[in-house]
């Protein structure tokens, strides 16, 4: 099913690197009033964004400089934030959801053969 997230996904990216053209900001705020889908990954890609400008010491910066900023550093927080965020539900899982220790143990192998 393609619902046209992830094009809504990229412009949000292109809004919060402050190079989306006025027009399809308009259309990406129209959509995310209306998607709470899109508005949370806006809000969470916004306080990555946030936290990016305090660790390099420019906490009230409009937006954070691509050239400061490598894109390989962003990609691999990224990775990280989503590796966690998944650690976490397995581990939920596992231990108040899951037949018992042993699954997690599994679990936790495949997270770290992948
Ligand atoms: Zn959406």
């Amino acid at each position: 099913m393609t619902d046209g997230h992830e094009e809504w996904l990229r412009q949000i990216d292109a809004e919060i690197a402050g190079t989306l053209p006025l027009p399809q900001r308009a259309a990406l705020a129209r959509h995310v009033a209306a998607c709470p889908r899109c508005a949370g990954a806006r809000v969470s890609r916004l306080e990555l964004e946030a936290s990016f400008a305090r660790a390099h010491g420019e906490p009230h910066a409009l937006a954070v400089r691509r050239s400061v900023l490598r894109g390989r550093t962003l990609v691999r927080w990224a990775a990280m934030a989503l590796l966690v965020g998944l650690l976490a539900g397995w581990l939920a899982h596992a231990r108040w959801g899951g037949p018992g220790p042993g699954t997690l143990e599994s679990s936790r192998a495949t997270i770290l053969v992948h």
